[in-house]
């Protein structure tokens, strides 16, 4: 028997009843590649779709080490006892599936991992960025059906996750540590252009001193940063996610920002730019499969790349042939 179940109304009650089990199963159904999973999978999508509670997106990135996990784990209890129902999923395009369980491990996020308003997918997305991306979103959209208010998307600060990221969520969040300068030099070069706030973690005991040093410095830097909302100044702020402080400026700062861009307009104009460039994402990873699993391009390519390769017909010529071959012969 199949281990995933493709019942689109059996899973589609559970998930909008609110049922973790039953959203894990989903999870798993899109994300499957299998072919026999996408018709199920797409079915239970139109089913939930407009059944999905407001949500606010939030992705968290930092260097390993700065405190992503611990930093879930206390703001996400924090915000389960404000009400707040959680999810957390994490996005790791670069690692192969045997180092992608750094991430998103539930052992890593103890006490969240067993609260019941919260839900933690523990496997991080992995494979090409088109799949992730897919993945990721599809899986945002059933947490969403499922009542999950709060969405905490987690990637590291090393990869190209945080671009991906960045483009999948409402307000994005930059975990560091003390001394900026050492620390940028770990970073993807621009990040510090991608978040609606930064946050200098271990703000705490012999660290303390260091650390407001550390956010007077990043704020000197964000100034002169072109903010990446427009109408919002990103700050740096100090928090400790062992010891819990900072945690509720933290959210104030969501807040603030939810209500501005609510206001303004640009929560949804984002979300709606966000789908627009997930639509033609999507057409291009579709068109371009078809593409080249078309078995008469797949024929004609090979003698064009032989006569490229031996320069004897200009490439743009090819490609005209090879596209309208594609064009006649689609199944
Ligand atoms: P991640 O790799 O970014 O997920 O980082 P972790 O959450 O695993 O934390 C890395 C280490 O830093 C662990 O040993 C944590 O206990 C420690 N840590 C995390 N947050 C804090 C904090 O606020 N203060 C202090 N002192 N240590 C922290």
């Amino acid at each position: 028997a199949d281990p995933v179940p493709i019942d689109a109304d059996f899973l589609a009650a559970g998930i909008l009843n609110g049922d973790r089990k039953t959203l894990a199963q989903a999870i798993t159904l899109v994300e499957s590649g299998a072919k026999r999973h996408f018709d199920a999978a797409q079915l239970l999508l139109e089913k939930v779709i407009t059944k999905r509670t407001p949500s606010v997106r939030i992705g968290i990135t930092g260097v390993p080490g700065a405190g992503k996990s611990t930093f879930i784990d206390t703001f996400g209890m924090f915000l389960c006892s404000r009400g707040h129902k959680v999810a957390v999923l994490a996005v790791d395009p670069t690692s192969h599936v045997s180092k992608g369980s750094i991430l998103g491990d539930k052992t890593r996020m103890e006490r969240l991992s067993v609260h019941p308003s919260a839900f933690i997918r523990p496997t991080p997305s992995s494979g090409t960025l088109g799949g992730v991306s897919r993945k990721t979103r599809e899986t945002m959209l059933l947490c969403e059906a499922a009542g999950f208010d709060v969405i905490l998307i987690e990637t590291m600060g090393v990869g190209q996750g945080e671009f991906l990221v960045r483009g999948m969520v409402d307000f994005f969040l930059l975990l560091v540590l003390t001394g900026a300068g050492d620390e940028l030099q770990t970073m993807k070069k621009g990040i510090m252009e991608l978040p609606d706030l930064v946050v200098v973690n271990k703000a705490d005991g012999d660290n303390l001193p260091a650390a407001r040093k550390a956010v007077q410095e990043y704020n000197t830097m964000l100034h002169f940063l072109k903010p990446y909302t427009e109408g919002w100044t990103t700050k740096a702020a100090a928090a400790s996610a062992l010891q819990e402080t900072g945690i509720e400026e933290i959210w104030s700062s969501v807040a603030a920002f939810r209500n501005h861009t609510k206001e303004s307009g640009l929560f949804e104009s984002r979300r709606r730019l966000q789908h627009k460039e997930w639509l033609h994402e999507s057409i291009k990873t579709e068109l371009l499969h078809a593409f080249y699993e078309n078995p008469e391009v797949d024929r004609q390519l090979k003698k064009a790349e032989q006569d490229i390769a031996e320069e004897r017909a200009p490439v743009s010529a090819l490609v005209k042939e090879l596209v309208d071959t594609f064009l006649n012969n689609k199944n």
